[in-house]
């Protein structure tokens, strides 16, 4: 089904990150700044068929204007998935030096809003791809594209549950540098509120105090820190133990009245090997024999459905291949992406791509051109390794 002229039909790499940028893909929580994702995916979708692979378009369920690509070509049990999501975070106007949404060139840089994170993944994937088209594949390639990474993770939550897309492996080409990365803490974000009684100060048997109760519920996490930091460490990670942050706290009206409502967010970065339910029970099984002795209504409830950590072992093929081709170890890193879901669908995890975190989510994000063969180049020897060989 390949046409003959279907490597001319699809563009070069630049003009193809030129056309990428210039779709606004935001994912955001607040919905003034929250896009659809939907020509970016559709504008994907023209180009892979037109390389031959077979398109696969999936709604994000609840979620309206957002979808998940899955392009395949070839078929067989096994197989590669080369992952990206296809939105960006919120843009500062001000502090950008060009328009966000104009692939501009200035020394050997390309600037835009995306062009590291990650939308610059995309077109070197595909170039990646145009090498082996006309040959036949023994195991698939699949190109992932994903929707809302940057905010609620639900389109790999989505892929997840459908069960697709169906491989042995899994590139996410985040940026690291083109460093090979096999772990990352997971992200939970929790809150904690107690009702009680207001009363006049005075008399404090007036009322019950939910301010008080939540001193001592944070004394019970914050010795639930200390038990997991004695337990868990992975010297993998720059902070080698699990944290929790207590972030925010907002409770009473008056010091003279008995604090009938308080509240407090935190935040929990657990190891690999740490389980988020686990985590949640050990915290209820702390606070609610206090919030019953001193009468308190107690709600306890994430404040979104969180990330977990990621582990890939140091002998998976896949690490092995990447560290080889890079001659790079694969370590460890302090942001989060949809490796997780990735790994609940079977596929041997790994997180590689280029341009640095540290221009991710900054005005003037910039891709390095530096980066663009390497990475071809990186992904040309997985395709061969894992789809041919
Ligand atoms: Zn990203």
């Amino acid at each position: 089904m390949v046409h003959t002229d279907s490597k001319a039909s699809v563009p070069g790499i630049r003009e193809m990150l030129a056309r990428l940028i210039s779709q606004p893909s935001i994912s955001s929580a607040s919905p003034d700044w929250d896009h659809s994702n939907e020509a970016v995916v559709r504008t994907l979708a023209e180009w892979l068929e037109a390389l031959g692979f077979a398109i696969e378009i999936l709604d994000v369920p609840g979620m309206p204007g957002k979808y998940n690509l899955v392009a395949t070509l070839g078929s067989g049990p096994g197989g590669l998935v080369l992952s990206g999501h296809t939105d960006t975070v919120p843009f500062d106007d001000k502090r950008w030096h060009s328009d966000p949404f104009t692939l501009t060139e200035k020394g050997d840089r390309w600037y835009g809003l995306g062009t590291c994170d990650m939308k610059g993944f995309f077109p070197l994937a595909i170039e990646a791809a145009k090498a082996f088209i006309d040959q036949p594949l023994k195991q698939p390639l699949i190109i992932l594209a994903t929707a809302d990474e940057e905010s609620s993770m639900n389109g790999a939550r989505a892929l997840a549950e459908a069960g697709k897309p169906r491989a042995r492996y899994a590139v996410i080409g985040e940026p690291t540098s083109l460093r090979p990365v096999r772990m990352h803490k997971g992200i939970m974000m929790e809150r904690l509120a107690f009702e009680g009684q207001s009363g006049h100060s005075s008399n404090p048997d007036l009322g019950r105090n939910a301010l008080e109760g939540m001193h001592e519920a944070m004394t019970e996490l914050l010795a639930l820190r200390g038990q997991w930091q004695e337990k868990y460490r992975n010297p993998a990670f720059k902070v080698q133990v699990p944290t929790l942050n207590l972030g925010c706290i907002h409770g009473g009206d008056n010091p003279n009245r008995i604090c009938a409502r308080c509240e407090l967010h935190f935040d929990l970065r657990p190891l690999p090997g740490m389980d988020m339910d686990n985590l949640r029970q050990a915290i209820l099984n702390r606070i609610q024999p206090l919030a019953e002795r001193r009468q308190l209504a107690l709600s306890f409830e994430p404040l979104f459905d969180g990330v977990p950590p990621f582990e890939t072992p140091a002998d998976a093929a896949l690490v092995q291949a990447c560290e080889k081709l890079t001659g790079h170890t694969a370590h460890a890193v302090a942001f989060a992406t949809e490796a997780p879901w990735l790994q609940k669908l079977g596929l041997e995890t790994l997180v590689m791509g280029p341009g640095s975190i540290d221009q991710a989510h900054q005005p003037d994000e910039y891709l390095e051109l530096s980066q663009l063969q390497p990475t071809v180049d990186i992904l040309r020897g997985l395709i061969r390794q894992f789809c041919i060989g």
